[in-house]
C-alpha cells in the first residue's frame, strides 16, 4: 500500500513536472505573440537600437530590398527629359531648292538657277558642299533635270533633282490690218541718208520700220526714228555672215549687242528683228542647219522675225528711183492684204524713191504702218 502511495506520488510528481515543462515551452510562444504586437507600436517611439534585436531583424530586412528596388527605376526617367541635345533625331542632310523641284521657265538666252541651301540634322550649313550636275539649255524648249547632292561630316548623303521645263514665250495674237496696209522696212542703217528719209516719212505722215545695224553708228538717228513713231528692230551689230552665223551663241552675242544700242536710244529692248540676209539666206551655209535652228529658237524666246514679200531691189547698182518705185508699188498692188517692203536706207537712190512711193500710195488709198508683234508677218522658206 505504501508502495502504491509512493508510485502514485511519483506519478503525480511526474505529471506536475510535465505540466511545468509544458508551461515553460509555451511561454516563449505567448511571449512572441504578445511581444510582437506591442513592440511594433512602441518601436518608433523608443530608441530604435535596443528593440530591433531578433524580432526586427526578421521583419525589417525582408521588405527593405523590395522598397529599395522599386524607387531605383524612378530617378532614371526623371533626368531623361533634361538633356535636350540627345533628343534631336539623326537624319540625312536636307537640301532645299529655292523655287521648288518643278520649275517652268520661258526660253531665254540664259538660265539662272534660283538657288538652294543645305544643312545637316544639327542645322550646320552644308550649302557650299552641294554638288550640282546637269544642264539646262535655256533657249531650247524641252525638259531638263539638275541634280544636287551633298554629304555631311558623318558620310550621310542626300540627292535631290530639280526638273526644269523650258517653254516657249507666248506671243500676242496677230491682228490683221485693213486692206492696203504697207510696212516699209529699211535695213542696214542708220547712216547719213536716214535723216532725209525721216523727213520724207514725216511729210507724208507715214510710219516705217528700221532694222538697225549696231556698228553703223549714227545712234542718235535710232532715237529720232523711235521718237517720230517708227518701229525699231534688230538687224545685227556686225553684218559679217561668217561671224554671226558661226554658232547660236555667236548669233545671240551679236543680237544682244545691237539690243543694247537700241535700249540706250529708246529706253527698251525690241522684240522684232530681221536676220541679216533674211531667214532664207544661204550665206550661213558654212554652219549647216543654223537658220533652221535659229528661226525656231528666236521665236521660242519671244522674238518675231520679219522677212518680206516685196523688194525694192536696191542692193545692187545701176537702178534708178523710177525702178525702185515701180518694183515697190507693183508689189503693193500684188499684196493688197499687206505688203512688207524691203529697202535699205544706206542707198541714196532707194531713199529718194520713198517720196514717190508714199505719194502714189496715199493717192491710191494705202496706209503706211510700222511693224510690231501683233503685225502679220512673212517668213520665207528656210534654205539652211
Ligand atoms: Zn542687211
Amino acid at each position: 500500500m505504501k508502495r502504491m502511495i509512493r508510485i502514485t506520488a511519483l506519478c503525480m510528481l511526474l505529471l506536475f513536472v510535465l505540466l511545468a515543462c509544458r508551461t515553460e515551452n509555451a511561454e516563449p510562444v505567448f511571449e512572441a505573440q504578445s511581444t510582437e504586437a506591442p513592440t511594433e507600436a512602441p518601436t518608433p517611439a523608443i530608441t530604435p537600437e535596443p528593440t530591433p534585436d531578433e524580432d526586427m531583424i526578421v521583419v525589417t530586412p525582408t521588405p527593405t530590398p523590395e522598397v529599395t528596388l522599386q524607387p531605383a527605376p524612378t530617378p532614371e526617367p526623371t533626368p531623361e527629359p533634361t538633356p535636350a541635345p540627345t533628343e534631336i533625331p539623326v537624319t540625312d542632310p536636307v537640301i532645299t531648292l529655292v523655287g521648288g523641284e518643278e520649275l517652268t521657265v520661258e526660253a531665254n538666252f540664259t538660265f539662272t538657277d534660283p538657288g538652294y541651301f543645305a544643312d545637316d540634322y544639327l542645322k550646320k550649313d552644308l550649302t557650299s558642299r552641294v554638288k550640282v550636275t546637269g544642264e539646262v539649255v535655256p533657249y531650247l524648249v524641252g525638259s531638263y533635270a539638275i541634280t544636287y547632292s551633298v554629304t555631311d561630316d558623318d558620310g550621310r548623303s542626300t540627292t535631290v533633282v530639280r526638273h526644269v521645263e523650258v517653254v516657249p514665250v507666248e506671243m500676242p495674237e496677230i491682228v490683221m490690218p485693213p486692206e492696203k496696209t504697207v510696212y516699209l522696212t529699211f535695213d542696214d542703217g542708220p547712216c547719213g541718208y536716214t535723216a532725209k528719209l525721216l523727213d520724207i516719212l514725216k511729210k507724208y505722215d507715214a510710219k516705217a520700220t528700221f532694222f538697225i545695224v549696231g556698228e553703223m553708228g549714227h545712234a542718235e538717228m535710232i532715237k529720232r526714228e523711235f521718237e517720230e513713231g517708227h518701229s525699231i528692230g534688230v538687224h545685227c551689230y556686225t553684218h559679217e555672215y561668217k561671224d554671226i552665223y558661226k554658232s547660236e551663241e555667236a548669233y545671240f552675242a551679236d543680237f544682244l549687242k545691237a539690243q543694247e544700242i537700241i535700249k540706250e536710244q529708246t529706253g527698251s529692248y525690241t522684240r522684232i528683228f530681221r536676220f541679216p540676209g533674211g531667214s532664207a539666206n544661204t550665206a550661213s551655209r558654212r554652219n549647216k542647219g543654223i537658220m533652221t535652228r535659229l528661226t525656231k529658237i528666236m521665236e521660242d524666246m519671244g522674238y518675231r522675225y520679219f522677212d518680206w514679200n516685196v523688194t525694192a531691189g536696191d542692193s545692187g547698182k545701176g537702178y534708178t528711183e523710177a525702178d525702185v518705185k515701180k518694183r515697190v508699188t507693183g508689189g503693193m498692188k500684188t499684196h493688197t492684204d499687206f505688203a512688207i517692203v524691203l529697202q535699205h536706207d544706206i542707198h541714196y537712190t532707194s531713199v529718194h524713191a520713198v517720196e514717190s512711193i508714199l505719194k502714189w500710195g496715199k493717192e491710191n488709198g494705202y496706209t503706211f504702218l510700222g511693224l510690231d508683234l501683233t503685225s502679220p508677218y512673212v517668213h520665207s522658206t528656210v534654205q539652211n
